[in-house]
């Protein structure tokens, strides 16, 4: 007797990048039997059905959820709270559901508001792994292999709807790390939400000046690196700034701070502090990828 694939159907709440991939990624697995797509329009889920992506879609949360094993919310921050809203009244009792928000406060502020209390099924997650392309057509299968995936639990969530999904990534080839809410965002405000801000204002910055033509014309490849993640969709870091406001500040003063000495020992001629701060940055850097 074949055995039992981890889930019998799956149903992905936004089918863009990061849900998509997460399905391709069970399919190649073969742990999954059904897939079913679950979205706002149905553009971007026949796309996904025509890619092989989800086996079905359906528009109505409702009937997506139906039957589910498990349920993975991979829509932008600031849909979380409707589309719960959407699911709560018609999920199983059986049926775990994880989300793959790149701010977890705020989803697990949202899961307590809509569901009254923290539901033992609810594993809050998120894979630190993507690209600036969005939508069905820029998942792939292998985007997740060999990167990490923070999973929040919280007290109130069940050992074994927590070790369900831990499965889950693990099949995509990524390495599963379980953190605090709180560590998650702080850590998060400072590697990934921080830099977000840094591309996004130094290119817009630049896009202002009279002469920016003349001035991206010149830009080298240093600036092409730096300002890649400016590309990633708007309304999806619009969110995430939002969703992780306080330790964004935080990190943003600090920023701030540091730069405005940098400022200052330019302005003075303070050759000393200018040296001695590339060259830690340099330490930090070169060291960075070797732990
Ligand atoms: P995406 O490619 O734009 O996919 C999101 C999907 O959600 C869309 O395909 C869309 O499907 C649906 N959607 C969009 N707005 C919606 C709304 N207002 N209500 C309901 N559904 C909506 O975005 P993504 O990059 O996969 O990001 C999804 C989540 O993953 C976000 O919470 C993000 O924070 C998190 N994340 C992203 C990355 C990354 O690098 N991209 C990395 C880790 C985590 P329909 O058009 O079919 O409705």
């Amino acid at each position: 007797m074949a055995a039992r694939p981890l889930i019998r159907r799956l149903c992905i709440i936004g089918v863009g990048l990061i849900g998509g991939s997460l399905a391709r990624a069970l399919r190649e697995a073969g742990e999954v039997d059904e897939i079913v797509g679950c979205g706002r329009g149905e553009d971007n889920l026949r796309t996904a059905v025509r890619l092989g992506v989800v086996d079905r879609y359906d528009t109505d949360p409702a009937r997506a959820v139906t039957g589910a094993d498990v349920v993975v919310v991979a829509v932008p921050l600031g849909a979380i709270a409707p589309v719960l809203r959407a699911l709560v009244p018609h999920l199983s009792a059986n049926t775990v559901v994880t989300d793959v928000g790149s701010a977890k406060g705020s989803v697990v502020a949202d899961v307590e508001r809509i569901y009254g209390a923290i539901p033992p099924n609810f594993v809050p997650g998120h894979p630190i792994a993507g690209t600036e392309q969005s939508g069905v057509e820029a998942s792939f299968a292998t985007l997740f292999q060999n990167r990490r995936v923070i999973l929040t639990p919280l007290a109130e969530t069940c050992a074994t709807a927590h070790h369900l999904i831990r499965q889950m990534w693990a099949l995509t080839g990524a390495e599963v790390i379980d953190m605090g809410v709180r560590h998650h965002d702080a850590v998060l405000a400072a590697t990934s939400h921080l830099p977000h801000m840094l591309a996004y204002t130094l290119v817009d910055t630049l896009a202002r000046l009279d002469d920016r033509a003349e001035i991206f014309r010149y830009a080298a490849g240093g600036f092409r690196d730096f300002s890649r993640i400016a590309s990633s969709d708007p309304k999806m870091w619009h969110d995430i700034c939002i969703a992780n406001r306080e330790q964004l500040l935080e990190m943003i003063a600090l920023f701030s701070a540091d730069l405005e000495r940098l400022a200052e020992a330019i302005r003075s001629d303070d050759r000393a502090t200018i040296l001695a701060t590339f060259q830690r940055a340099k330490r930090a850097r070169d060291n960075l990828y070797l732990e």
